[in-house]
């Protein structure tokens, strides 16, 4: 039987994508468009944008999937000012609502928010505005905390209901509610009623994430199976990915940063994003030691600081930031040239909002990734209690370790999406310049590893990556070396792709412990190692060939 409706609700849902909803007959299409260019002064509208307020104006529950930056705002603003009645937005995060009012009020539109600081008049201006048909209220921004918590708030929603002025329901960020995806917020659970509780009332649901899992999940908590999903392709075609070896020596990964930025991007405006706060201040400090205009943004910085920074950064004072994934929201800058990760991201998805941010005018700009084995641990200790931490830092890993695929379309897998390799047209470094590499058995290194943490059990002794990689080229504590094992012939920069190889494909595993002051990674056979253990077992992989 649950088949059964599985297949109507996929048999919907296919129906209702078949439809032309970019066509421009529908009732309100000279709205939308004398609005599109009075109101928001916007001259064409972006892939879907169409499709998606047409849908929503049709009362269909959408929900649109479209990379940061793309334009999902517009998709409820605009028939928000058409429409008749009022929208209700609910989103995550005060900054980003506080973000949209400041654009909304500088075009003269009736927006207003509810949040546990809303100002007494303002709430009770978005009550009386809620079931007074003369009202010109458009725009009602909440977080699904207030709705959850405020049961007046809700009254007035059924109220309006009732008088029909509740046009619809834009769900911003509306992942949040999947506990799949990176964000999962519980106050989301709660958005479950509003179909039961209003039921001809359209959804709209947005969101920058894209696995089919999370979707479905999604659709299932607001009850909207089989409604129409819109799927913008996530492709930047003129984003060019790159994944750099990081030098071992600090002072050599510095040269190669300056000599980037004095020439690669001279004149040019970037970002560099590290992991840690930390390492954000000595980054900072050594690059303005050797010459650069650079500033510091991290979450520890007072706000007024930050907005310095980031004014001298827009003005081209700075020609980079040194930064933490702390910025990101609301960076608007459309010139930003080249995006350099000092440090791997803690997923796929990281990596692409990071590198996303270059390039919005369209011109061509860099995305630089200076990869390092020892920085996955450093990572690895950070997100191994999330649900999905490790699988999603693994996943970034065997990005780095690629040595041939096109970086378009290992990222396109990953949304879930098809590139062929045409849609690089030579924009990553792979399809630009294929690379030295060759193919090798490590199924004998996997299993002298093996020997060597071994003999650390038999000694009661644990190995930290680092001490696993010195054990086996015949460095460090003697007591953990192991005399049979070989020295390999190859240098220690493929030594560390194997143990980075084995992590990935489950030959090794890390083990975290917990010390008075940090968490150690020590690494372990993995489950396949019953696999491993046999002689003649190969595993296969491609590497750098110097
Ligand atoms: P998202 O929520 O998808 O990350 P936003 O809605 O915040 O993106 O929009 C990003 C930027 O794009 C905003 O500055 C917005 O004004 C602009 N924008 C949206 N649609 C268009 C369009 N059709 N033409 C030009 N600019 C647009
Ligand atoms: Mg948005
Ligand atoms: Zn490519």
């Amino acid at each position: 039987k649950q088949k059964l409706k599985d297949n109507a609700l996929l048999k919907k849902s296919f129906n209702l994508s078949k439809k032309n909803w970019d066509l421009e007959k529908f009732p309100w299409s000279k709205n939308l468009k004398k609005a599109l260019t009075d109101v928001f002064k916007i001259k064409e509208l972006r892939p879907l944008q169409l499709q998606t307020m047409n849908a929503s104006m049709s009362n269909e529950d959408v929900i649109l999937i479209m990379p940061t930056g793309g334009g999902k705002s517009l998709c409820y603003q605009l028939p928000a000012v058409i429409g008749k009645g009022v929208t209700i937005v609910v989103s995550p995060l005060v900054a980003l609502m506080e973000d949209q009012l400041n654009g909304l009020h500088k075009l003269k539109v009736n927006a207003k928010m509810l949040s546990a600081k809303a100002p007494k008049e303002d709430v009770k201006a978005i009550m009386t505005g809620l079931v007074d048909n003369k009202s010109d209220l458009k725009l009602v921004y909440v977080t699904p905390e207030y709705m959850a918590k405020s049961n007046r708030f809700m009254s007035k929603l059924q109220k309006a209901f009732e008088m029909k002025r509740l046009d619809r329901f834009a769900i911003d960020e509306v992942h949040c509610c999947s506990q799949w995806g990176h964000d999962f917020r519980p106050d989301y659970k709660f958005l479950g009623i509003l179909k039961s509780m209003f039921p001809d009332v359209p959804l709209l649901g947005l969101t920058a994430t894209a696995p089919a899992k999370i979707i479905v999940d999604v659709q299932k908590m607001l009850d909207i199976q089989g409604c129409l999903v819109l799927r913008a392709s996530f492709n930047r075609p003129n984003l060019f990915y790159e994944v750099r070896r990081k030098p071992s020596d600090k002072e050599a990964c510095l040269e190669m940063i300056v000599s980037l930025l004095k020439n690669r991007f001279e004149g040019k405006s970037g970002i560099i994003y590290t992991t840690t706060i930390k390492e954000s201040e000595q980054l900072t400090t050594d690059l303005r030691a050797r010459g650069l205009r650079i500033g510091c943004y991290h979450a520890m910085l007072e706000p007024e600081y930050r907005t310095k920074v980031y004014s001298k950064w827009f003005s081209g004072e700075y020609q980079a930031v040194v930064a933490t994934i702390a910025f990101g929201l609301g960076i608007d800058k459309p010139d930003v040239r080249f995006v350099i990760h000092h440090c791997l991201s803690k997923s796929m998805e990281n990596l692409y909002q990071e590198s996303g941010r270059a390039g919005r005018d369209g011109e061509k700009s860099y995305c630089i990734l200076l990869y390092r084995l020892m920085d996955v641990f450093k990572l690895s200790t950070m997100v191994f209690q999330d649900k999905v931490g490790l699988q999603n830092l693994y996943k970034i890993l065997n990005y780095c370790l690629d040595q041939s695929s096109c970086r378009r379309s290992l990222i396109a897998t990953h949304f879930e999406e098809t590139w062929a390799k045409s849609d690089c047209k030579e924009m990553c470094d792979h399809c630009k310049k294929a690379k030295k590499k060759k193919e090798m058995d490590i199924g004998p290194s996997c299993r002298h590893l093996y020997q060597i943490m071994q003999k650390a059990v038999q000694s009661e002794q644990r190995l930290t990556p680092l001490k696993l990689l010195d054990a086996w080229y015949n460095k460090g504590a003697a007591s953990l070396r192991v005399a049979s094992v070989p020295t390999p012939k190859f240098p220690r920069e493929i030594g560390e792709a194997v143990v980075g190889y084995l992590l990935v494909n489950g030959y090794l595993q890390e083990d975290f412990h917990f010390s008075a002051y940090s968490t150690i990674t020590y690494i372990k056979r993995g489950p396949k190692s019953g696999m491993a253990l046999a002689n003649d077992h190969k595993i296969m992989v491609e590497v750098d060939d110097h």
